[in-house]
């Protein structure tokens, strides 16, 4: 059985591992019938969010990481139908190795995390499809009482639309199974995007608490007119610390916070800021250079015009630098927006 990642026992009754949707409606019509709590879960790493152990003990918790069928591909539409054991790894190799023309968005939670248990929290990922709901058409549920859900198009047998408009006709029902346990996903379809000739990341740190909201009024106008289509990611210091490791509990009393000074300590000894912004330009050469340009010349109006602090606003702090070149390595690194990773600005 999987250990518990927030270290609460919460002991299932039992675990069951099916094989297709069929299994799962024979495990949720048999747990009805013996009025037992069902839990879901894709690949389990559930890590920030939740918890791969259901919320109370005794309950059937349903891994379904076997159920990790790429069913189909459509290069021509892009989109990708996928079970809910299929990771983030497979499916980006599955497109590396079938002609390399089409991208998956990807969360920062690892390769080996599903694409529907992480759509089922409405997570985000990091590129222009990183709010995954809205990049989703046609689910296939299991309901609580074993009757199976297509929605969208999908209600209708044979339709050739079900994975390219989600809304079908009548009430548009995907949203009711996310963050719910109200039916478990057995299958979705997924919008994929043309791998871009150009990706920029940038990561950058905010030294002054207080100049946060002067770079979000920056970064506004380029998310509105398009010129970032990426989701831009804005973290404070805890976000970092706790995305860089685990909750330090022997420093801390028995069931307490994190404790303000080794907040501090920590912040101190990764060089993290106070808050820390990512995100990326894509498109192609042509589109990519005026997108730069126009990025570059916000930043510099960011920091001459807008932020009080003296130091330099969004300049890229040595641990920014040091992320930066673990997370692309031999990519150039230079403050700010001109951080070229796949092309030169
Ligand atoms: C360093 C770090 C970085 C992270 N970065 C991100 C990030 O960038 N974006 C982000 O969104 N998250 C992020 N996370 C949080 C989390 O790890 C991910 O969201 C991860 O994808 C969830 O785990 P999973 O895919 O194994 O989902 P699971 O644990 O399998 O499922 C999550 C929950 O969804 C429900 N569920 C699962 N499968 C089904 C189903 N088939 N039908 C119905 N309900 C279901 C259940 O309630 C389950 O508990 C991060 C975590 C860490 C530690």
């Amino acid at each position: 059985m999987r250990a518990a990642p927030l270290g609460v026992r919460c002991g299932p009754l039992a675990v069951v591992r099916p094989a297709d949707a069929g299994q799962v409606a024979g495990v949720v019509r048999l747990a009805a019938q013996h009025g037992l709590a069902v839990y879901p879960i894709s690949t389990g790493k559930n890590w920030g969010y939740g918890d791969a152990c259901a919320v109370g003990a005794g309950q059937v918790l349903l891994d379904l990481s076997r159920m990790n069928r790429i069913h189909h591909v459509d290069t021509e539409l892009a989109y990708a139908v996928i079970e809910p054991g299929v990771t983030q790894r497979q499916l980006s190799s599955y497109l590396r190795e079938h002609g390399d023309l089409l991208w998956a968005d990807c969360t920062g939670a690892g390769p080996d995390t599903s694409y529907i248990g992480n759509i089922m929290e409405r997570g985000f990922g990091h590129s222009p499809h990183g709010n995954r709901l809205q990049h989703v058409a046609g689910m296939q549920i299991v309901m609580a009482d074993g009757e199976l859900l297509e929605t969208g198009f999908g209600h209708y047998h044979g339709a050739k639309t079900t994975h390219l408009f989600p809304y079908g006709v009548g009430p548009f029902l995907d949203g009711l199974f996310t963050q719910s346990n109200l039916g478990v996903v057995t299958r979705l379809g997924i919008w994929l995007m043309p791998k871009a000739a150009c990706v920029n990341h940038f990561l950058y740190s905010v030294p002054e608490h207080a100049d946060i909201a002067a770079v979000v009024d920056a970064l506004r106008p380029l998310r509105l007119d398009g010129t970032l289509r990426s989701i831009v990611h804005i973290g404070n210091d805890m976000r970092v610390i706790s995305g860089g490791m685990v909750f330090p509990r022997a420093q801390v009393p028995q069931g307490s916070r994190l404790p303000e000074a080794a907040r501090a300590a920590l912040c101190a000894g990764g060089d993290i800021a106070p808050w820390t912004v990512s995100g990326a330009l894509y498109g192609s050469d042509a589109r990519w250079r005026p997108r730069v340009r126009r990025c570059g010349a916000r930043y510099a109006a960011c920091r001459d015009g807008c932020v009080s602090s003296a130091s330099a606003a969004c300049a890229l702090a040595p641990w920014s630098a040091a992320a930066w070149a673990k997370a692309a390595p031999g990519a150039a690194c230079v403050p700010a927006w001109r951080s070229a990773n796949r092309c030169s600005p």
